[in-house]
């Protein structure tokens, strides 16, 4: 007998002879705690959450998938479901239930023909980056390759290319997905349009995505890009200089503003290593005859204390910050969409960041804006079309770290001067454990009631409920 948590609450026994029937209908295996593969499930990147499941799940196709789901309705269980484990808030495991690992699904086919790529839901952002740049294509992706494709366009999706051709789901065309009942549907904007456009921001809530088939455009093989850093004492001059040039920047070059201690990494001149630095990210993907031109207002600024911009493959610019955040550390954040770059939002920023005592620390701009405004904002679930800046106040420490408390304080009271600025709006995926209803809805806006009729519709008894949830209107 196992003894998993419910969804009622109560605790659900499951015999050894009805999980030897799930198991035996399955393409891929069950985990125990301690089984091989165990611990590589259960670890996720943010070290803080503190949350094991009862057994591990990992299916190797949609009917696998289906079985699964059938499974833990009928008995009640407690599911969730885990792409990249990149979560912040530690949403892929069921703490005490069934977690649905879907690394077995890990496949990515490349249409170049027609545009589109086919991805598992189990790909992580650089599978997608490494076969779509083999034809000198890509979608819009985040810029830490390890991330799962999953997790991040279920909850929209922004990276270099945003500027360009939108939100993650602007580009999503189709998924397929199990929803609550054990069906395997197909939603697009033509069928089962409704899910569709509720999966496009909101996606965790609907069911389990399969398979996700995104829109190529024509980026690469080599782009020009990287990181650029200069003395933290001329923060406001490059400030200032960063409104100018991302007011007026191409959508093509995408410019993002980090403030924080340079690391003790070999590209950093020793004398700089844990110093404040004003650094920007870079990513221009538009004609490499105009890149001079476009990166004139940086080069202006002059005298940097790191300069590693240059043309190289854009998978490698995509993976660039990958060792910035390694996984098992404890992470904690702070994030709100900004329209614009105010004089005393800057002044703000500024002071955050020159107080803050957390040595792995960051506070970031970030430029969103361009093709993300041109779309009306009910245009899928992931609204937010205002948002023009995503501002964030990053913490990173060890475990056991005695200033803990300290560093969160510090990562409240950055939030805190923040949010006057806001547009009202925050980004569902850097949501962490301790935000509330009132932020997704927050995230969510005029769209809810309508992503609450269509959770009501596909999961009216919230079995897809370990996420930023969405509750059905009978729950609620
Ligand atoms: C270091 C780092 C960098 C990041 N950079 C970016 C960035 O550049 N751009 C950006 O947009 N976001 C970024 N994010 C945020 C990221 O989008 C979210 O953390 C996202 O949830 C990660 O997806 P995942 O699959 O790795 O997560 P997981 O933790 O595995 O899953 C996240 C959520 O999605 C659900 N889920 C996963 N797979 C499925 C599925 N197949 N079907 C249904 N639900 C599913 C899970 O239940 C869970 O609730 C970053 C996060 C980190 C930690």
């Amino acid at each position: 007998m196992i003894t998993l948590a419910g969804l009622s609450g109560r605790p659900v026994m499951i015999t050894e002879q009805q999980l030897d029937e799930l198991v035996s209908g399955l393409g891929g295996p069950v985990l125990r705690p301690g089984e091989p593969g165990w611990d590589d499930t259960v670890t996720i990147w943010n070290g803080m959450v503190a949350r094991t499941p009862a057994l591990v799940v990992r299916p190797t196709s949609a009917a696998d998938v289906a079985a699964i789901v059938v499974f833990a309705r009928e008995h009640g269980l407690l599911l969730s479901v885990k792409g990249g484990g990149h979560n912040i808030a530690g949403t892929s495991l069921a703490p005490g239930g069934m977690t649905l690992d879907m690394s077995q699904m890990r496949q990515v086919t490349v249409d170049p023909a027609g545009r589109v790529a086919h991805v598992g839901a189990g790909c992580l952002l650089k599978d997608v980056d490494a076969a779509t740049q083999k034809y000198g294509l890509a979608t819009v992706l985040g810029f830490v390759s390890e991330v799962g494709v999953a997790g991040l366009t279920l909850g929209g999706g922004l990276g270099y290319l945003t500027r360009r051709f939108g939100w993650t789901v602007d580009n999503l065309e189709e998924v397929e997905i199990v929803t609550a009942d054990g069906e395997i549907r197909t939603a697009s904007r033509t069928e089962h349009d409704d899910l569709f456009w509720a999966v496009r921001g909101a996606g965790a809530n609907f069911g389990v995505v399969t398979r996700f088939t995104l829109r190529l455009h024509e980026v690469g093989p080599d782009v020009y890009g990287g990181l650029i850093a200069w003395p933290f004492a001329r923060a406001g001059e490059i400030m200032s200089a960063y409104r100018t040039l991302t007011a007026a920047a191409t959508r093509e070059l995408s410019v993002w503003l980090v403030l924080r201690r340079a690391p003790a990494a070999p590209v950093v001149p020793e004398a700089w290593h844990g110093e404040l630095v004003c650094a920007m990210a870079v990513c221009y993907t538009g004609d490499p005859t105009a890149v001079d031109e476009a990166l004139a207002p940086i080069r202006a600024l002059a005298d940097p204390v790191v300069d590693l911009l240059d043309t190289q493959p854009y998978t490698v610019v995509q993976s660039f910050f990958d060792d910035d955040e390694p996984n098992g550390a404890h992470y904690y954040w702070k994030t709100e969409y900004l329209a614009r770059l105010d004089d005393d939002l800057l002044a703000t920023v500024r002071d955050i960041a020159e107080h803050c005592t957390m040595p792995d620390a960051e506070v970031g701009l970030l430029h969103l804006g361009g093709a993300l405004n041109d779309r009306d904002s009910d245009d899928g679930a992931v609204g937010n079309r205002d948002a023009r800046y995503v501002f964030g106040a990053n913490g990173m420490w060890q475990p056991g770290d005695p200033d803990a408390d300290s560093y969160r304080r510090w990562v409240r009271d950055a939030w805190t001067r923040v949010r006057p600025f806001s547009t009202g709006g925050n980004y569902v995926n850097f949501q962490t454990a301790d935000e509330d209803a009132d932020r997704i809805r927050d995230s969510y806006g005029h769209n809810l009631d309508r992503l609450i009729d269509i959770k009501t519709k596909y999961d009216p008894h919230n079995l897809f409920r370990v996420n930023r949830n969405i509750a059905p209107r009978a729950a609620r």
